[in-house]
């Protein structure tokens, strides 16, 4: 055989043997997936629609997208990312969803307590609106709110109150998720002083946020007891000529049923359907004296009920029958009320209250179990809001808002149940991370968007000039 040939050979036989061998390594380590944040390890709590709880789970995360959750291994093998966050022993979960609040208010707390409601507004609260609610206040004390709300794992909230514009302003600096509405009412209001000069300052707000990632821009008609029938009527009308939503107080206390029925000869939720207010655009607060008609009706017109327990309680307005509300398939979630009525932003305790309050109402214990109310605090309160495409829960193709809750203190030990842990064990203060749009916001209880020492000054000072101005006669 030629010398030449067996060259030919022994190069043709090196040429395989490095084809094969290559096509081996490559089948031995398949290229993973780029991600950018891999949560991974802990128990998983997706609030999907089979409720499916992963121990050992993974939650994968591509821009401000969740793209793929399941066992840690399987995640782990598929996907590589830019950050790995370490979540063994821990809580993932879906970032909670505050339905209603008035942020700004977190600057009235404790100002004036244990008085009838009636006192408490005129005496207080609606003085030291006029003499001190600006801009200025409105952004430092949504601020104040939104550094209790992400420290307590609230991804998302529903807000209702004046310069809604600055309010959106200071959420998405923050990087937080809202649904702010601006408030509607028939006298003259810190930021616009006609109806008039209100609807168009909420149709510049609601051009000005079209289209933004985070913010949602609502109109807010405060009630039907602080606003006429034409107030309503063209709120209504200008939420939906924009394709906004519409937040308000429905029923939220004893005299607006009596006042109602006095005015209109219906309850508040007939007159609202009447009167063409309700739609699947609605966010309701409170919602307390309703019957089972208005229930129905509630649910015949989709309209999503946001449950306030501390604020009721503290008001004594009443108990929201939350349980034959679900049964109607009513959309509930659950809120914290403005901080003025509360007194704080946790949903941890309105979680415990809530299912606590229909216990002892009905003197049942098996009433609202945990699992149901760790619903209305995530999905629950996306539904509530018309968002349960988008958040609420952990899902492929969800925005990424979760958040990381630590069961190492002694309060938290053992843990057998999860929903049992997180609705009547754990507090506010064991959030340890929070992931909003896939964004890490607060990082093992550091706040990165907000600055807490500026915050909490600014609340002494504003503390100081309100003391001083309902001094003044
Ligand atoms: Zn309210």
């Amino acid at each position: 055989m030629p010398k030449k040939f067996l060259s030919l050979l022994l190069l043709i036989f090196v040429i395989c043997a490095f084809c094969v061998a290559t096509r081996h390594v490559q089948a031995a380590t398949p290229q993973k997936e780029r991600v950018d944040l891999l949560i991974s390890g802990g128990t998983v709590v997706t609030m999907d629609s089979g409720k499916r709880v992963i121990e050992g789970g993974a939650v994968a995360v591509r821009a401000d997208v969740i793209v793929a959750v399941g066992a840690r291994q399987e995640i782990e093998s598929r996907y590589e990312a830019a950050r790995t966050i370490d979540a063994h022993g821990k809580i993932v979960l879906p970032g909670l969803i505050n339905s209603h609040a008035h942020a700004a208010m977190s600057l009235f707390r404790g100002l004036a307590d244990d008085l009838s409601l009636d006192d408490w507004l005129r005496k207080y609260i609606f003085p030291a609106e006029a003499r001190n609610v600006t801009e200025d206040f409105a952004a430092w004390g949504t601020k104040l709110s939104l550094l209790e709300m992400l420290r307590g794992g609230i991804t998302t909230y529903a807000d209702m109150y004046y310069f809604e514009d600055a309010v959106a302003r200071v959420t998405k600096e923050a990087g937080m998720r809202g649904v702010l509405g601006e408030t509607i009412i028939d006298f003259p209001a810190p930021d616009n002083k006609t109806l008039d000069q209100a609807y168009n300052y909420t149709q510049k707000f609601i051009d000005h946020w079209k289209g933004d990632p985070l913010i949602i821009a609502a109109v807010a008609p405060h009630s039907i007891y602080t606003c006429s029938e034409k107030t309503l009527e063209d709120s209504a009308a200008l939420a939906r000529k924009n394709g906004a939503p519409i937040l308000i107080h429905i029923a939220e206390a004893p005299f607006e049923l009596e006042q109602s029925r006095a005015k209109h000869g219906l309850t508040p939720v007939a007159y609202l359907g009447r009167i063409g207010v309700l739609g699947p655009d609605v966010l309701g607060a409170h919602c307390i004296a309703v019957n089972s008609a208005d229930i129905a009706t509630l649910a015949h017109f989709g309209v999503g009920c946001s449950h306030n327990p501390s604020s009721n309680m503290k008001t004594a307005a009443g108990v929201m029958p939350v349980i034959e509300m679900l049964a109607a398939g009513v959309p509930v979630g659950l809120a914290t009320d403005g901080a003025a009525s509360n007194n704080n932003q946790d949903l941890f305790e309105e979680m415990d209250l809530a299912a606590k309050l229909q216990k002892i109402s009905r003197m049942d214990p098996r009433a609202l179990p945990a699992a149901q109310v760790v619903e209305m605090a995530t999905i629950g309160g996306a539904r509530a809001l018309h968002l349960e495409k988008r958040i609420g829960s952990l899902e492929a193709g969800k925005q990424a808002d979760l958040i990381i809750v630590d069961t190492s203190a002694p309060h938290a030990a053992p843990m057998y149940n999860v929903n049992s842990e997180l609705v009547f064990a754990l507090k506010a203060t064991d959030v340890r991370t929070v992931v909003i749009a896939g964004r890490v916001i607060m990082d093992e209880r550091k706040a990165l968007t907000l600055n807490e020492d500026e915050i909490l000054q600014k609340a002494r000072e504003y503390q100081k000039q309100i003391v001083a101005s309902l001094a003044q006669k």
